[in-house]
């Protein structure tokens, strides 16, 4: 009997020290959460391109208005200070919660790190600031590589000439006329969002505004507000190819960088209370995240040949455009697809300065077949954000594999947004991806 007491008493002082440890373990967690936060924005107030989206509390806002030196030692001393205090969540294997949103954040942190040398003019490698910002080791294909595809291409292009000059030939037919534009980019984005509510329960609040804008150095782009709402641009500066409605509309919209933001806002901020989550950075493992799924969302909402069937059958006519080789064009575009890779090329010998701007130059026109007019806007976008070009082929890789080894197959499409909803849904960083689930 006094044994079954003294058992009771300790169960007791078991429970009551496990349920009194937890709520301080939490507490001190979410004011290091805060804290995350804070740096972030403090960050953001000197580097213009540092904070993507901000929907947190205004109190994390800073209080102080930014000092006239970009206080780089102070920033980096910060956030040698915070990886060190995440650092006994990371190492415990106690709470798991806790260690993964330490995990993300660390990651996260270690992209600060490397954003605040580069803000100040400290480079480092292509390879290595990729790394540090966007958590992977990004691969590096030779010349022939590209060059074997280019091949692939001069075999199914007719005329003679060069290839780039073929491509275009063929690619000028399927420009949308501007005054379809809009017509056409409705239809794409109301298609992807149907598809998309009929996998996922999105807030009944969601929307989004669309707008077209010029002189920027992207096709399209998507600010998240919170409370569900985005800002939809699409750049006018470039004629808009008729695929391009599917893309931006599954990329910026649905279930791309809109979907994202929500269930990321909806799940771990709102019904979770992750702070952390209310700051997306752009220069960050995020970004990888992001861009990789917001591409990917592409095959996610039209599996197969569902988007070029839909161009053909919905957008084309819309457009007024002629159908006839449709198929040449989709078929062309998947093999420039793969020829993509080539930009991270081109940034890394930008980066590195291991390419002169005449090389840069002819990769981006020889083997991304680029107009030159493309090419001198890619090159403006590699000026200003450096190695991000990968996010966008690599991040979206990684995604495509992580989702198709784990079951999500053209065949299981059920499967494919299931494991896609629960990459947007949870803090995935891109070395995750790298194992599977
Ligand atoms: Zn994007």
């Amino acid at each position: 009997m006094q044994k079954i007491i003294l058992s009771l008493i300790v169960l007791i002082v078991v429970i009551s020290s496990c349920t009194m440890r937890m709520p301080s373990a939490d507490n001190n967690f979410n004011n290091l959460a805060e804290k995350y936060v804070r740096l972030g924005l403090t960050i953001g107030q000197y580097d213009p391109d540092f904070v993507d989206a901000y929907y947190g509390p205004d109190s994390l806002k800073p209080v102080q208005s930014k000092k006239e030196i970009f206080p780089k030692d102070s920033l980096l001393a910060a956030v040698k200070n915070m990886l060190n205090e995440f650092k006994p969540f990371t190492d415990s294997a106690g709470n798991d919660t806790l260690r993964k949103r330490a995990i993300w954040i660390s990651r996260q942190l270690t992209a600060f790190e490397r954003r605040i040398k580069i803000f100040s003019g400290e480079y480092a490698s292509f390879d290595g600031e990729a790394t540090d910002l966007f958590n992977v080791k990004v691969p590096s294909y030779p010349e022939s590589h590209y060059q074997s595809f280019v091949n692939e291409l001069d075999s199914l292009l007719p005329g003679k000439g060069s290839i780039p000059d073929r491509v275009q030939a063929l690619t000028s037919k399927f420009i949308i006329p501007k005054e379809k534009v809009d017509t056409v980019f409705r239809t794409a984005i109301e298609e992807a969002r149907k598809r998309t509510k009929e996998h996922y329960p999105l807030p009944a609040t969601e929307s989004f505004t669309l707008e077209y804008v010029t002189n920027k150095p992207w096709s399209g782009y998507n600010w998240y507000k919170g409370n569900y709402k985005s800002v939809i641009q699409i750049n006018l500066d470039l004629p808009i190819y008729i695929n391009r409605a599917i893309d931006l509309a599954c990329h910026e919209g649905y279930p791309g960088h809109h979907v994202y933001n929500m269930l990321l806002e909806k799940n771990l901020y709102r019904d979770k209370g992750w702070v952390e989550i209310s700051l997306y950075p752009l220069f960050s493992p995020q970004s990888l995240i992001a861009e990789g799924s917001a591409n990917y969302g592409i095959d996610v909402a039209f599996p197969g040949t569902e988007g070029s069937e839909f161009a053909k059958k919905v957008l084309m006519p819309l457009a007024g455009l002629d159908t006839s080789n449709a198929d040449l064009y989709f078929k062309v575009l998947e093999v420039q697809g793969v020829l993509n890779y080539a930009r991270n090329e081109a940034a890394r010998g930008m980066l590195n300065r291991s390419m002169d701007e005449k090389e840069i130059m002819r990769w981006l026109t020889d083997y991304c077949l680029m107009s030159k007019l493309v090419a001198e806007k890619s090159i403006s976008f590699i000026q200003k954000n450096r190695s991000y070009v990968i996010c966008y082929n690599y991040g979206q890789d990684l995604i495509k594999n992580y989702v198709e080894s784990n079951g999500g197959t053209e065949n299981n499409v059920a499967k494919r947004w299931e494991l896609f909803g629960w990459l947007l849904s949870n803090p995935v960083t891109p070395s995750d991806l790298l194992k599977t689930k």
